[in-house]
């Protein structure tokens, strides 16, 4: 079973969902799908290889064959390409990598050549099977790198995707082939502001999805009206304890401390396989 850990907002316990959820299981696959900054394997610290340094294919242009027609620049719906009176500009960052513009050019001018745009990173430890990707500074397409390690993943066993925050590309291309998306929220405003958006993106995808509200306690209880009125189920509360705060800026899940917890998370398998 794939189940995506996802919020529309951060900071809400996402990871710490992730991981408690994934040590609780034992003998899973845990991805960080959150190529930007993956910060999960903090709470495992299992020895990390790079197993795959990933490259986008962008087109190179040969000045000498290149007649400045602009169909390139024309077919590229992400204007990576401008043609100008005396040559063809690229601009890399902004490449897709479709390939499209090779088709379209007649003149056979466009060649491909490859652009790292970050790796993939994996590990083994605490019966857990750990993949995380890492994209390079500055590189805006996080979504290839995203699909590429969700590729690495076999499916015999449970995979746990620890998603992006946000509701935008690369939490789409986490959540979207997925069989559930648990999604974490905060009893807070600002937690039923950004839940509503990715309730909304997720019915959208048509994936199955539940509640976990972390922090319960803190605010009030309009998240949980919410989930009633709309029907959906809230499969899990995290108190707002501070020793779980504790636990958490030592960089230890809190399943490894507090007791009746493991089989708490144990038993959301079961509820999601309902
Ligand atoms: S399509 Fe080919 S020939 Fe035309 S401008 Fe682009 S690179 Fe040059
Ligand atoms: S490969 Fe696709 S996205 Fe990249 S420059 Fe060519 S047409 Fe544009």
């Amino acid at each position: 079973m794939k189940i995506a850990v996802a919020s529309g907002k951060g900071g809400t316990g996402k990871t710490t969902v992730a991981v408690n959820l994934a040590l609780s299981l034992g003998d899973c696959t845990l991805v960080d799908c959150d190529v930007e900054e993956p910060n999960t394997n903090v709470f495992l610290n299992i020895e990390l290889e790079q197993v795959e340094e990933l490259n986008l294919p962008v087109p190179k242009i040969d000045k000498e064959k290149c007649t400045l027609c602009g169909k390139c620049s024309e077919f590229c719906q992400y204007n990576a390409l401008v043609t100008l009176p005396k040559e063809v500009l690229l601009f890399p960052e902004l490449c897709h990598g479709c390939g499209g513009c090779y088709l379209v050019c007649e003149g056979g001018a466009i060649s491909e050549q490859k652009r790292p745009i970050g790796v993939i990173n994996r590990g083994a430890g605490k019966g857990i099977m750990y993949f995380q990707g890492l994209l390079n500074i500055g590189e805006p397409m996080a979504t290839p790198l995203i699909a590429a390690l969700k590729d690495k993943v076999e499916d015999e066993k449970s995979v746990i995707f620890d998603s992006p925050p946000g509701c935008a590309c690369s939490f789409i291309e986490t959540v979207r082939d997925c069989d559930h998306c648990i999604l974490v929220t905060e009893p807070t405003p600002f937690g039923m502001y950004d839940l509503k958006l990715a309730v909304a993106v997720v019915k959208e995808l048509k994936v199955p999805f539940s509640v976990v509200i972390n922090k319960d306690g803190v605010g009030d209880d309009r998240v949980e009206r919410y989930c009633e009125d709309e029907g959906i189920p809230v499969i899990m509360k995290i108190p707002y304890d501070t020793e779980i705060a504790k636990l958490y800026s030592q960089g230890i899940p809190f399943v490894l401390e507090k007791k009746g917890w493991r089989k708490k998370f144990r038993d959301l398998l079961e509820v999601i396989q309902r």
